[in-house]
């Protein structure tokens, strides 16, 4: 199954990503997660991604598509995907679509995870992410057994450091400016589907399951 998910920085895309990846046996890709590890081993690419994720906005197109583009081709993307943060913008939807088409296997659905603003500002405050496998917390509503530890693989827990407030304010301007548009661009080819990300992690991955007609 070929799945974007779509939906502000902090509507539990990553969360539901990890879940449905598992469920539906395709590789979850995540370029927040390709950059972020590319950050942290010091490439020139990591040099230049950080610039713009440090201050809330969007890596240009030109870098995220290529990476997005060389990903799809691998053979594990055979029998589909989980696209989490990516596309973001009009022009990396129109790639997305020209790529997948090339190779065949358009998309097939999108899940826009719908969440107001004034939630997702004390969402991302209590966020905490795991290091080494990129599992995420929240301190009340999702904390690990062991405070400050990764269930998955025992790593401490840290803040995202563009999970401060004012970089969310400015992700959250990003959002609403570059990506918000992409719903109407898929509610237009017919293959929206939006769910109510307020719900807890698991009434949502079953409304999304339930959407996409696998339950
Ligand atoms: P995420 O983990 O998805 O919240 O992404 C963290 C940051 O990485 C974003 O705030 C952007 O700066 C950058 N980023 C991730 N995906 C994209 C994308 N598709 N296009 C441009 N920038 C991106």
């Amino acid at each position: 199954m070929r799945i974007v998910l779509l939906g502000a920085p902090g509507a539990g895309k990553g969360t539901q990503a990890v879940i449905l990846a598992e469920k539906l046996n395709v590789p979850h890709i995540s370029t927040g997660d390709i950059f972020r590890s590319n950050i942290a081993n010091g490439t020139e690419l990591g040099k230049k991604a950080k610039e713009y994720i440090d201050k809330g906005e969007l890596v240009p197109d030109e870098v995220t598509i290529g990476i997005v583009r060389d990903r799809l081709e691998k053979p594990d993307c055979k029998n589909g995907f989980i696209l989490d943060g990516f596309p973001r913008t009009i022009p990396q939807a129109e790639c997305l679509d020209e790529i997948l088409e090339s190779m065949g296997t358009p998309l097939e659905y999108v899940v826009d995870i719908d969440v107001d603003d004034e939630y997702i500002i004390k969402r991302l405050s209590g966020r905490r992410v795991c290091p080494g496998c990129g599992a995420s917390y929240h301190i009340t509503n999702n904390p690990p057994a062991k405070p400050g530890i990764c269930d998955k693989c025992g790593t401490e827990i840290i803040q995202r450091k563009d999970d401060n407030e004012e970089t969310v304010l400015n992700r959250l301007k990003t959002y609403h400016l570059q990506t918000e548009p992409l719903i109407d661009y898929y509610r237009k080819q017919g293959k929206l589907i939006s769910v109510d990300g307020r719900l807890n992690i698991e009434d949502t991955t079953r409304s999304i399951l339930k959407a996409v007609g696998v339950i």
